[in-house]
This record gives C-alpha cells, sequence and structure tokens, in this order.
C-alpha cells in the first residue's frame, strides 16, 4: 500500500461505555494496521463514572496513538465533541460514536472524498439497525422540519459522524457556543461539503446513553441556535387569534351565536397559546443568558498520551 504523511484524527466522546470500549479500541486499531495515513485516537471521556477511563488507560500501554481527555463531570455528547476537536493535530478529523454504531470502514471512503477535495464528509445513515421505532420517527420529523424552519442547509439523516478538514476544526474551535449543536455548526461553516452514504449498525453493547430528555435537549439546542421560527410562530398565534377574535364579534353582533362551551374553550386555548409563546420566548431569553455568564463551556480535569499537556488548540 502506497505510504501516506497524512495525521487522522479520531475524536471518540465516551460516556460510560466500559461495555464496549474494549472492543471500539481494538476494532479502530485493527482498522488503523491497515491504512497507509498515521492515526490517533482521542478519547474524550464525558464524567463516565464506571471503567470507561480506567480501560483506555490499558489500551494507552499497549497502542501509542491514544489520548485521554477527561472532563470533571458530565457536560453532555456536544460538549465532548467540541473539546475534542480542539486537542486534535491531524490533517482530517473524524468524529464517531465510541460503540461502533459508526463502521470504522466508511473511514476508508471519507478520506476518498477528502482527497478529491471536499473538506467536510459527512455520514449519510441510509439505515439504522437496532434503534427503537420512536427514535426513528421522531428523528425522521425533526430533521425535516429543521431543515424548513433553518436558512442554513443541515443535510437530513446526518448525525455527528463525519470527516473535516483542518481548516474546518480551525473555524469551529473559533465559535465558542454555549449549548453547540455540532452538525449544525459544520453546515453553517461552510466549504465543500461531500457525503458518504452508511447503514447505521446496532450498539455493539450497552444501552444508548441518550434517553428521551436528553434528545429533546438537543433537539431545542438545534432549534434555538439556528432558527427565529418558534419566535415568529408566537407573531403568527398571536395574530391568528385577534382575527378570530374579531370575526367571531362580528358574528355574535349579527346573529347573537354565543354558547358557554365556545368561550371556554376558547379561552383554554388562548392561554395554552399564550403559554407556548412565553415558553418559547424564554427559551431563547435562557440561551441568551447561558451566553452572557461567559463561563468556560466545560472543564478538563486531566489529559493522557500528549506530547505536552497542554496541546489544546487555542485559536
Ligand atoms: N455520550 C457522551 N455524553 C453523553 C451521552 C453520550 O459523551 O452525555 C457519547 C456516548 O458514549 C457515545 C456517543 O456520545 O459514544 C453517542 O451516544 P449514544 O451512542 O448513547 O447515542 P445514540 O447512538 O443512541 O443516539
Ligand atoms: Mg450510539
Amino acid at each position: 500500500m502506497e505510504k501516506s504523511t497524512d495525521l487522522i484524527s479520531v475524536v471518540l466522546p465516551v460516556f460510560n461505555e466500559e461495555q464496549v470500549i474494549e472492543r471500539t479500541i481494538d476494532t479502530l486499531e485493527a482498522f488503523i494496521s491497515n491504512q497507509p495515513q498515521k492515526f490517533e485516537l482521542i478519547f474524550v471521556d464525558d464524567g463516565s463514572k464506571d471503567k470507561s477511563v480506567a480501560l483506555i488507560n490499558e489500551a494507552q500501554n499497549l497502542h501509542r496513538n491514544i489520548k485521554v481527555v477527561q472532563f470533571s463531570r458530565n457536560f453532555g455528547h456536544q460538549l465532548a465533541i467540541t473539546a475534542g476537536i480542539r486537542y486534535t493535530s491531524g490533517d482530517a478529523v473524524v468524529v464517531m460514536d465510541a460503540d461502533l454504531q459508526d463502521p470504522p470502514s466508511v473511514i476508508v471512503e471519507m478520506i476518498k472524498k477528502w482527497k478529491e477535495g471536499a473538506e467536510v464528509v459527512y455520514g449519510k445513515r441510509v439505515s439504522r439497525d437496532g434503534e427503537t421505532f420512536f427514535k426513528k420517527i421522531t428523528a425522521a420529523i425533526f430533521y425535516r422540519t429543521l431543515r424548513k424552519i433553518t436558512s442554513i442547509n443541515i443535510p437530513l439523516d446526518t448525525g455527528d459522524f463525519r470527516l473535516m478538514d483542518r481548516k474546518v476544526v480551525h473555524e469551529l474551535s473559533k465559535m465558542n457556543e454555549t449549548d453547540p449543536y455540532v452538525r449544525g455548526m459544520v453546515s453553517w461553516v461552510g466549504f465543500n461539503q461531500a457525503s458518504v452514504e452508511y447503514e447505521r449498525q446496532e450498539r455493539i453493547a450497552g444501552e444508548s446513553k441518550y434517553p428521551l430528555s436528553k434528545m429533546i435537549r438537543l433537539a431545542m439546542d438545534g432549534v434555538t441556535s439556528f432558527s427565529a421560527f418558534p419566535l415568529q410562530l408566537a407573531n403568527w398565534l398571536g395574530t391568528l387569534s385577534i382575527i378570530f377574535s374579531i370575526g367571531y364579534l362580528i358574528i355574535t353582533l349579527f346573529t347573537g351565536f354565543k354558547t358557554l362551551q365556545f368561550a371556554v374553550f376558547s379561552l383554554f386555548l388562548l392561554v395554552g397559546l399564550v403559554f407556548l409563546s412565553l415558553g418559547l420566548v424564554g427559551s431563547y431569553l435562557y440561551r441568551i443568558f447561558e451566553a452572557s455568564r461567559k463561563r468556560p463551556l466545560y472543564i478538563v480535569a486531566k489529559t493522557s498520551g500528549f506530547q505536552s499537556a497542554t496541546q489544546e488548540v487555542h485559536d
């Protein structure tokens, strides 16, 4: 195989993955040994409470290319990715799940497209094995809606499995967003973007670390950081209610049509709409509040495997 001088960084967020982490490392190292490029594996431990870190540290004795960034607590998947890419030094950076749902073989195709000139190569899921019907249907509806209400072109059926050129990573590292929605930010950055299709595998072991509450939070972050549509919706709902009530007033003036039930129904409907709008405005306000505190996005407790302890790109 022809030798390449490229270094590829792989970023893997890890949260309580003791059941899969060894197999993930073995699979990736076996994959890497057949590739012409050099690879570094950067595991970001997102405050795991199990043996994940100990197992990765053990693997570091065998494999010199494994690096670990350890958070002081659980900051969430999106921040783990955000931190991970800042610690990379590769010419290209791949982000993937630590549970082997994203098959390493797809990376070969991503590298090929990158060599052909694409600066972002995202993985497009053509099928999702072993995921609940609920997850698939909510994801399908969510991504389609998000696409309609944002001005940026967020590709459909795409998670965070993607390859990015160093240029893209450089731009992303400068974006210091609280509650980042990384896949949206990558679209926002632009550059030449291409896709490879792949079949998302079943998680090899353990359970999803994305309960419904985290899914909803991620979805809200996606919407509030890229769209003002919900705020405009409040305008429209208000306008519609006003038109409706004027119409109702006119009808009652002419026909005397007024029933208590209808009045009660409208009252509840309107109170509902008012609270909904208030909640939406609140979500945006809270984002502003969070950003205004200027806290660090995450706290790194420890790193290991890096040449110098502070390799983080501060640019
Ligand atoms: N993850 C994380 N922090 C969290 C939740 C998840 O770092 O708070 C990691 C997790 O270990 C995995 C990746 O993010 O490597 C995706 O999570 P998961 O596989 O549980 O999500 P799913 O594939 O079920 O959507
Ligand atoms: Mg997964």
